[in-house]
């Protein structure tokens, strides 16, 4: 499969079933937000319905219905799945939340469409985009279909988490995990693929923490004084999570420094600074994820509570406060919160 960033024990295990007579009827591909999941769902699906040799191929009849022609600045499946693009074509249907909730009449929809016998040939794919997000209804609609799967479907499901989910839908999928990428293999696909400098790749996969799709946000947003107030911030922030409350000011007023460099991508001081505190609360829930994937609770509450106070701090941005405040009191907080 062509144009995937990373993953590659994942690859060959796909690889190795579109050698099979027909693709699994139910599959999940799990991890957190960002890891490429929905990347990868198009992909396969992709490398099934491709008419070519090479699969997918991006050229043939069915991989441009499927992601779209024309030129575009990142290889296709990566440039549809970053867009949210629509397909055309016409053995895929794509259900996702819109906009925090999968409804039934969107289960019950895709399971109308799967009464239907595929148009191009090689079987018909459902892909399910976050399909943590179906309501219990929803859910209990999808699993009517998922015990007794019409022949020649298969069903791609994309989910953040399986916490909360049916366990009788999670037994009806084959699930693959997937975990966060190493800076290194981030850079080497983004040198490859979409032609980054790879000094450049380097610091954007080291930032990135393992998720591929911000990595490749930000590759293509070209800003170069983003790229180095997001280090600043993160150095900020690893700071401010395990220094001494004595620097909370000093590193407040690093942080509004540091937003300076978002003013040209977001064209206003204010904004700049909102999405300094964005990102601050990005950093803080990847610092919280960390902690829970390695069974540390102590001080969760804490970073949660430091995640909506930058939050709020980006709100308040936005609705003109005073920055030096609201920055003043989230440094103090997560020196205190430690
Ligand atoms: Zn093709």
């Amino acid at each position: 499969m062509k144009s995937i960033i990373g993953h590659a024990a994942i690859v060959d295990q796909l690889l190795s079933s579109l050698a099979g007579e027909s693709p699994p009827s139910a599959l999940m591909l799990a991890g957190d937000e960002s890891l490429g999941k929905y990347t990868l769902a198009l992909t396969y699906a992709g490398a099934w319905l491709c008419l070519s040799n090479v699969k997918p191929c991006y050229e043939c009849e069915s991989c441009a219905k499927l992601f779209g022609t024309g030129e575009t600045p990142l290889p296709r499946n990566l440039q549809f799945a970053l867009t949210d693009g629509p397909t055309n074509h016409p053995d895929v249907l794509i259900v996702a939340p819109s906009p925090d909730q999968i409804k039934i009449e969107q289960t019950r929809n895709a399971r109308q469409w799967a009464s239907f016998h595929a148009v191009m040939g090689r079987g018909r794919f459902i892909i399910i985009k976050r399909a943590q997000m179906m309501n219990l209804s929803a859910a209990n609609a999808l699993l009517k279909t998922l015990e007794e799967p019409p022949p020649g479907y298969t069903f791609l499901l994309t989910a953040d988490s399986t916490d909360g989910m049916l366990p009788t839908i999670l037994s009806r999928c084959r699930i693959i995990r997937l975990g966060p990428l190493t800076a290194n293999e981030i850079a080497n696909g983004l040198t490859a693929l979409i032609g980054t400098d790879p000094e450049r790749a380097m610091r954007l996969g080291s930032l990135a923490r393992g998720r591929v799709g911000r990595a490749i946000r930000w590759a293509i947003s070209d800003e170069s004084p983003s790229l180095s107030a997001m280090e600043e911030l993160d150095q900020i922030v690893m700071e401010g999570l395990s220094g001494r409350p004595i620097g909370a000011l000093l590193r407040a007023e690093r942080f509004r420094a540091a937003c300076a460099g978002f003013e040209a991508e977001t064209g206003g001081s204010r904004q700049a600074i909102a999405r300094g505190f964005e990102f601050v609360a990005e950093r803080l829930r990847d610092a919280l994820e960390e902690r829970l994937i390695e069974g540390r609770h102590e001080g969760a509450d804490r970073l949660k509570r430091l995640i909506a106070e930058a939050m709020a701090a980006k709100a308040a941005a936005l609705g003109n406060a005073n920055a030096q405040i609201s920055s003043e009191r989230l440094f103090v907080e997560m020196a205190l919160a430690r």
